[in-house]
């Protein structure tokens, strides 16, 4: 069951590589590498705090404050 060890993270908001020691890289860095390297998709901790928490903040003040069905 090694079929995942190859496999690696990008992240969508920087473009950094998870390495397999869990270590977020630079793309240029991994630019060789994942040449060769299927990637998965994946944020690392700066893109979420960036990006992904925003987001689920906006979703959450929007879902408490719903319009309901024609008011009137
Ligand atoms: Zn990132």
């Amino acid at each position: 069951m090694r079929a995942l060890e190859g496999l690696l993270s990008i992240c969508a908001y920087c473009k950094k590589i998870r390495d397999q020691d869990r270590q977020w890289v630079p793309i240029e860095e991994y630019r060789e590498h994942v040449a060769r390297t299927p990637l998965s998709r994946g944020i690392c901790p700066d893109g979420y705090e960036a990006e992904v928490r925003p987001d689920l903040e906006r979703l959450k003040r929007a879902a408490r404050s719903r319009p309901g069905p024609a008011g009137g």
